[in-house]
């Protein structure tokens, strides 16, 4: 029997390249997941230090730039997660064809635009 290393080695080459990708997005993933969570905590946090520094003023001192620019941080803060989280949503729920680079949702079967079987 003569066997057909070039077909091996294709079906080797795509495995491989199989593997790398899902760890990349499985990493990517968590990677995203621990960057929402902190920038949560940092959102949260700015929120507690504008109720500390009231609380500390008292009626005397004026505080409106500083609690303006905690204001300013927090809104920053809540876009850039926003956009994280769309990000995020994007990765969980979409595959990237390895032939074409075509987005998918995760439910597709072969890829619309080339054909490619990700069953294979
Ligand atoms: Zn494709």
């Amino acid at each position: 029997m003569k066997i057909d290393f070039s077909k091996i080695k294709k079906g080797f080459t795509i495995a491989a390249q199989k593997t790398k990708e899902t760890s990349e997005s499985v990493l990517e993933i968590a990677k995203l997941k621990y960057k929402l969570v902190e920038i949560n905590s940092e959102i949260e946090e700015t929120f507690k230090n504008i109720g500390k520094l009231v609380y500390n003023a008292g009626d005397e001192e004026d505080i409106t730039d500083e609690i303006k620019k905690m204001c300013e941080k927090i809104s920053s803060l809540t876009e850039k997660r926003d956009d994280m989280q769309e990000n995020f949503n994007e990765l969980v729920n979409k595959k990237q064809c390895p032939k074409c680079s075509m987005k998918l949702d995760k439910d597709f079967e072969y890829c619309p635009k080339c054909g490619h079987n990700f069953d294979e």
